[in-house]
């Protein structure tokens, strides 16, 4: 069998494009522009890719943007002050904090400090446990991404068995929930698990988002599952996968390749989820 490649650049266009809708829809009721403020700290070239990015995304889609750009020595108060002042600031819908912050700060304090509301990025405790309770709330954009994703194959969720590889608070974790969410039968694997491939050979859907290049090999998939990879790993300036495509295409029915999978639909989700946050204002 040889898979569908699932295409996140189209797919993300697309919504983008509706997107751009609802912000003028939103500019011409409220008199002001949809505003995103992203707070970037310290000089890690990847986090500056991903900013301006999200930054020309933005632009594109009718949003404005607020960059506020600190140098890697900058106090937590500094941070925390600016995110104080943007929670007041009737500009700005959503605030964005780029991770990984410097070391010396704290990123959860840091997080838990941008209101719930403005909150798009969908990190807060607050966004997190309502997403757990089935609330409204502003999810995690990765793994709404996913879900877009994977619904874009026509693949129903609801009955399979879906394997999430990875249980951070940011990826793994939402992406259970939201699986949970649409009927899926659930299993989270981490690096304690035993015996992953036996799992994974269970999985209709696979979400692999682990962190570690081609981790996932073709003799774990089941064939003609689902295949979304999140892993964005760089090696020698190149950017791989949390899955071995090559020999995954041969197994999956359907998969995202890296880039132009998922990183894409990210994107997207930051942008719909900070016109929710206008629009919920
Ligand atoms: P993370 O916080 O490092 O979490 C990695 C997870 O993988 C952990 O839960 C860890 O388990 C698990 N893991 C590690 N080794 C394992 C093993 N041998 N077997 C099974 N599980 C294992 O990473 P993350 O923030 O979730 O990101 C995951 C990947 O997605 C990274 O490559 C990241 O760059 C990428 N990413 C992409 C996007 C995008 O837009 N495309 C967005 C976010 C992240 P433990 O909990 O037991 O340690």
């Amino acid at each position: 069998m040889n898979s569908k490649i699932i295409d996140g650049k189209e797919l993300a266009a697309k919504i983008r494009g509706e997107i751009k809708l609802r912000a003028e829809a939103f500019k011409a009721k409220r008199g002001r522009s949809v505003g995103l403020a992203v707070v970037l700290a310290g000089d890690d070239p990847a986090s500056k890719i991903y900013v301006r990015n999200k930054i020309a995304a933005c632009e594109e889609a009718s949003i404005r943007s607020y960059s506020y750009d600190f140098p890697e020595e900058v106090s937590e108060d500094a941070v925390t002050e600016l995110i104080d002042a943007l929670n007041k600031d009737t500009n700005v819908d959503g605030i964005l904090v780029q991770l990984p912050l410097p070391k010396h700060i704290n990123e959860k304090c840091v997080l838990e400090r941008i209101s719930p509301c403005k909150d798009v990025d969908g990190f807060h405790a607050v966004n997190a446990g309502n997403l757990l309770l089935g609330n409204k709330c502003l999810a995690a954009c990765t793994p709404q991404g996913c879900i877009e994703l994977i619904r874009s194959t026509g693949v129903t969720i609801e009955g399979k068995n879906a394997v999430v590889i990875g249980r951070s608070n940011i990826v793994g974790k939402p992406m259970a929930v939201l699986l949970l969410q649409n009927n899926a039968t659930v299993t989270v694997a981490h690096s304690k698990t035993v015996d992953l491939k036996s799992i994974t050979l269970r999985a209709d859907i696979l979400v692999a988002a682990v962190g570690i290049k081609e981790f996932v090999t073709g003799d774990m998939i089941k064939s003609g599952a689902v295949v979304i990879d999140v892993g964005m790993n760089r090696h020698d300036g190149k950017l791989y996968g949390d899955v071995n495509f090559e020999e995954a295409k041969i197994k999956a029915g359907f998969i995202t390749p890296v880039p132009g999978g998922v990183g894409p639909m990210t994107i997207a989700m930051l942008l719909r989820n900070t016109v929710t946050a206008a629009e919920n204002a």
